[in-house]
């Protein structure tokens, strides 16, 4: 009889952790609706638009972490959440523009028009060019690698939400003001670091050219297997050309990305017998909880892989 009381009487406890477990959550709902809902294409930008957001928005990125943001595939929902949306942001430069998914989702979603509340992130960004693959002239994407250009980024979801959002300016300010001194201590330290690096030994060989903007900011000469993420990714002709630059430069450390098929530089790895010093963030963050899972924490990854990877060889 004992038993059952203290069995009835953990019952009747659970049952009321539960209640209020749904009553803790009722307010949180109502307070999530007064919140803008806020769309960005791919994980990196998500990142950036939450800090600069806080509280304010809730933040849902299309293209999933690991995912590639140059090809994607939206689904319904995603349709859905960004016709719903107050605000979107999206990179430009090319990335999301590139094969047009983008274009098409928000034209299905009926964001379109002057006045639709769609932002390019990369507004004011210096762009750099492709120069390959049919792809000459086209604009690279891949600006967040730079953090200078990450402050641009942030200081338009700034500039954004204010525009959507007027009444909350303050809140906006300060947050990107405290964000934004975070980003400049992050570019003068990952500049450091990269100066510790003799010069002849900064060679950056990825998968994807994504290391234009970085290795114009951090002094670096970069070569890659395929210029940007399209069809086109780790033919014979490119791999040939690769292994050839592998051989007639002093190359001795690659790197391969999270958001990339690895088994292309894998085998430009046993080819040449250089091998792959790490594993490095361009299109996507680090799944959360996991290194590199927010855009601070991927860049201070990168710089100390690239910096290790690199620095004795
Ligand atoms: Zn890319």
């Amino acid at each position: 009889m004992k038993k059952r009381n203290i069995l009835l009487t953990a019952f009747i406890g659970i049952s009321m952790l539960a209640l209020a477990a749904c009553g803790g959550k009722a307010p949180a709902e109502s307070n999530d609706k007064e919140k803008l809902q806020a769309i960005t294409t791919y994980s990196v930008i998500y990142d950036i638009v939450k800090n600069v957001g806080g509280d304010r928005l809730n933040v849902h990125s299309l293209a999933p972490i690991g995912s590639d943001p140059h090809q994607y595939d939206p689904l319904p929902e995603d349709v859905k959440k960004t016709a719903d949306a107050d605000i979107v942001f999206y990179n430009g430069l090319n990335l999301e523009t590139g094969d047009g998914w983008f274009e098409k989702m928000i034209e299905t979603a009926g964001k379109t028009g002057d006045n639709a509340p769609v932002f390019k992130i990369s507004e004011g960004v210096e762009p750099m060019y492709l120069k390959s693959g049919g792809h000459e002239g086209e604009e690279d994407p891949h600006a967040w690698l730079n953090v200078e250009n990450g402050i641009i980024y942030a200081e338009n979801v700034k500039k954004a939400l204010i525009q959507v959002d007027p009444e909350n300016k303050e809140i906006y300010e300060q947050n990107a003001e405290k964000y934004i001194a975070q980003l400049k201590e992050l570019h003068e330290s990952v500049q450091q670091k990269m100066n510790e690096l003799p010069k002849e030994k900064r060679i950056l060989v990825s998968s994807e050219g994504a290391f234009k903007y970085f290795s114009n900011a951090y002094g670096f000469e970069a070569y890659y297997i395929w210029e940007i993420n399209s069809h086109d990714e780790g033919t014979p002709e490119q791999l040939k050309a690769i292994i050839d630059i592998i051989r007639s430069h002093d190359v001795n450390a690659l790197f391969v990305e999270t958001s990339v098929d690895p088994r292309s530089m894998e085998t430009v790895s046993s080819e040449t017998g250089v091998p792959i010093a790490g594993t490095i963030f361009t299109d996507s963050l680090g799944k959360t909880g996991e290194d590199g899972d927010t855009y601070m924490k991927m860049i201070e990854w990168n710089a100390d892989v690239i910096y290790n990877g690199l620095k004795n060889n």
